[in-house]
């Protein structure tokens, strides 16, 4: 049945549904032998989707802002297009936080999104800002989607509904197309049933495109093909180091994320792989440095939206006049259409960056920044493909490198990966989260924002059942959720070990 154009923009509109439906479905030009052939994919709302026919106008690309609320873009995000090549179908775009900014995916000029899991009776949060493309997965209504992970909004979604969410390396992915919250953080993931899945998706998405300034060229990418695949490092991962980070073990953690954590550890430990603790003394400065950072970049990337150059503009007049220390009527109208959260930190992010506080917050942030991903290349073997003594320029030097920062006293030190929880809680219920302040809401990011900072891979699988598999429904209820964190560019290996924990 070929739907109307009328249907088309009905559902379009329809935004209490948590994904607008596609009824533009069209790969026929592609071959049957693409990896993603016939694949329903769904889109987070921040990720720009033009029409693939002339017959119908495209999807809507809103960000969940009000600002945006009449935008379809012209063009597909890189991302977009690399699905589009490997056979995908795009199934429709997915409610989010608006721009990505949020953790429950409940700031959105569309309504909060709502998951279908409940405790006692009583509706859950889906998790944010990608929560749309969460619940999407989880229901079934596609086969895997697209979310941006800036601070935790891939991971913290699939934790709580039960699904797997895996945040790349920052820069494998492109950014093209990809609406700025805050550039130095936002990365593209991938939500998926499982980690086979996200694996497939994974493969289709990576590789250099030269429209993204922060994509890794082609160099990069070799030397971290190389590193990854040395013989030495192979043979050193048939048994895994994995770290436990002593600082995520925080008074917060709810006993049943504990043990999660501990059961995770022990059945890895049990299948020959060593557990040993480490030590991430600035993770404890991560959350503050990432809420400075963050909102820092959004004010600088949301300065477009006045209305003239991007954004739905205001009814009201542009006399140059100024009224109570504002500029211009018009002006204040048209910003005034952002949602409480983009406003609160656009004024944050502009203090932040002003004369006065830049040294005390701002740069003191990226101080931290720095020391965050000094802890990380302090505890990896691995070492950091982007430093510079990692760039070595044969197999041969890629083995000194490894040993010179893994080596001491003769005995190999460093992990291979990090095992820690993806959020302090199960999901909580939206009745808990409607009275939360903003500031409590931002503490659900506090084991995510580490990894974001230092750009590394991190994963998020649904933790192992408590006995044998046989209530893993209840547990996925419980929407408990561990994360593999790895070197940057050591992907593979967190999939790897993603997959052995699932
Ligand atoms: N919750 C975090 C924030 O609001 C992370 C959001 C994200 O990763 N897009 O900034």
């Amino acid at each position: 049945m070929r739907p109307t154009r009328d249907v088309h923009l009905k559902m379009v509109r329809a935004r209490s549904y948590q994904i607008s439906v596609n009824w533009n479905i069209s790969n026929e030009h592609v071959r049957d032998t693409e990896p993603l052939y016939g694949r329903l994919i769904a889109i987070k709302d921040n990720i720009t989707t033009s029409s693939s026919h002339p017959d119908f106008p495209a999807l809507p690309t809103t960000a969940a802002s009000r600002i945006l609320a009449d935008f379809t873009s012209p063009y597909d995000a890189s991302v977009v297009e690399r699905l589009k090549r490997a056979g995908a179908i795009i199934a429709g775009k997915t409610n989010l936080d608006e721009f990505g900014m949020g953790s429950h995916s409940t700031h959105s000029h569309f309504n909060a999104v709502r998951s279908p899991f409940t405790r006692d009776g009583h509706a859950l949060s889906a998790g944010g800002s990608s929560g749309g493309s969460a619940v999407a997965v989880a229901t079934g209504q596609c086969w895997a989607a697209l979310g941006t992970d800036t601070g935790g909004s891939v991971r913290l979604p699939a934790a709580y509904t039960g699904t797997v969410g895996f945040k790349p390396s920052y820069g494998l992915l492109s950014r093209w197309g990809v609406i700025a919250y805050a550039n130095s953080l936002d990365t593209v993931g991938i939500l998926a049933r499982n980690i086979t899945d996200a694996r497939v998706v994974f493969a289709a998405l990576a590789g250099f495109d030269g429209r993204d300034p922060t994509s890794l060229p082609p160099s990069t990418r070799a030397r971290i093909a190389a590193l990854v695949g040395s013989p030495r490092v192979r043979e050193r991962r048939t048994r895994l180091r994995i770290g436990v980070p002593g600082e995520y073990n925080i008074a917060e953690l709810t006993p049943s994320v504990r043990a999660a954590w501990s059961r995770t550890l022990s059945q890895l430990r049990q299948r020959g792989h060593s557990v040993v603790p480490v030590s991430l003394p600035t993770t404890t400065h991560a959350l503050s440095a990432y809420y400075v950072l963050a909102p820092a970049e959004a004010s600088s990337n949301l300065a477009k939206y006045d209305g003239v150059r991007y954004g739905s503009r205001s009814d009201g007049t542009d006399d140059g006049q100024t009224r109570g220390g504002v500029a211009s009527a018009l002006f204040t109208a048209t910003r005034g259409a952002f949602g409480a959260e983009v406003r609160r930190r656009i004024l944050l992010g502009a203090y932040t960056l002003s004369a006065d506080a830049i040294d005390n917050y701002f740069v003191q942030a990226q101080r931290i920044r720095r020391l965050v991903q000094r802890d990380f290349d302090g505890v990896f073997a691995l070492p950091n493909p982007l430093a510079r003594a990692a760039a070595p320029a044969s197999a041969v030097e890629d083995d000194r490198a490894l040993e010179s920062s893994a080596a001491q006293d003769g005995h190999l030190v460093g992990v291979d990966v990090l095992i820690t929880p993806t959020a302090p809680t199960p999901p909580p219920t939206l009745a808990i989260v409607a009275k939360q302040t903003s500031t409590e809401g931002y503490m659900n990011d506090v084991l995510t924002v580490p990894a974001s900072l230092a750009g590394l891979p991190a994963c998020s699988v649904p933790a192992p059942p408590a006995s044998g598999g046989g209530d893993r429904d209840r547990e996925m209820e419980e929407g408990v959720g561990v994360q593999v964190i790895g070197q940057l560019g050591d992907d593979g290996l967190v999939l790897d070990v993603a997959a052995a924990v699932e």
